[in-house]
């Protein structure tokens, strides 16, 4: 089965394929030629994550899947959620928005957060999603320097160390990107 995964992120590439099992072959935007920006213009992370499938499945004629995430502060209302990326503008810098996030949070006690990713699968004319929650709190400072985003300031809950201080595959096992492909892989797997 060969499958889009609609992100320029090489980060995400890396989490995902280490968790895809073989007979997928995962085709990146650059093995299909698409080098353009995909719009990412929906008010919720669901909707992205849609948009970016059925763009790439209409414009390339690819089975596709597609995933967006964002940050989820309880103390915040859920900000900055669906603007997770350019919560502290549009050069979408990750640590100009880490700052931004422990400057908001300076005054307020409650710093449980959760990372939610949603992948929507486009296949055979049918459009599915898979919904991944990783519960945890948002650290005073940045701590490690693995991963990506705002890994340097989340603690997943159970945890005594962020998401840039583990090792990817605890990361994958415990985190709402690897909850998310985990349910798209069982699926596909009944396909
Ligand atoms: P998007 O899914 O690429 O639109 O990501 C939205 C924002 O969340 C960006 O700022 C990403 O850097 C950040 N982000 C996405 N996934 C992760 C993650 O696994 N850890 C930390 N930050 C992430």
């Amino acid at each position: 089965m060969k499958l889009v995964f609609a992100t320029n992120n090489q980060n995400k590439v890396k989490e995902v394929q280490a968790l895809i099992p073989n007979h997928i072959q995962i085709l990146s935007l650059k093995d299909i030629g698409c080098t353009e920006d995909i719009p990412e213009t929906q008010p919720t992370i669901e909707g992205n994550a849609l948009q970016k499938a059925l763009y790439i499945n209409e414009k390339y004629g690819y089975d596709c899947f597609a995933d967006d995430t964002g940050l989820e502060v309880n103390s915040l209302d859920g900000a900055p959620g669906v603007y997770s990326a350019r919560y502290a503008g549009n050069h979408k810098d990750a640590n100009d928005n880490m700052d931004k996030l422990l400057s908001e949070l300076e005054l307020h006690q409650d710093r449980n957060a959760h990372f939610k990713t949603v992948i929507a699968l486009h296949l055979q004319d049918k459009v599915y999603t898979f919904t991944g929650i990783c519960n945890g709190e948002i650290t005073k400072n940045k701590q490690g320097d693995q991963g990506f985003g705002y890994d340097p300031i989340f603690k997943p809950e159970g945890f005594n160390e962020t998401f840039a201080q583990m090792p990817l595959e605890t990361k994958n096992k415990i985190g709402h990107r690897g909850k998310a492909v985990s349910q798209l892989i069982e699926f596909l797997n009944t396909q």
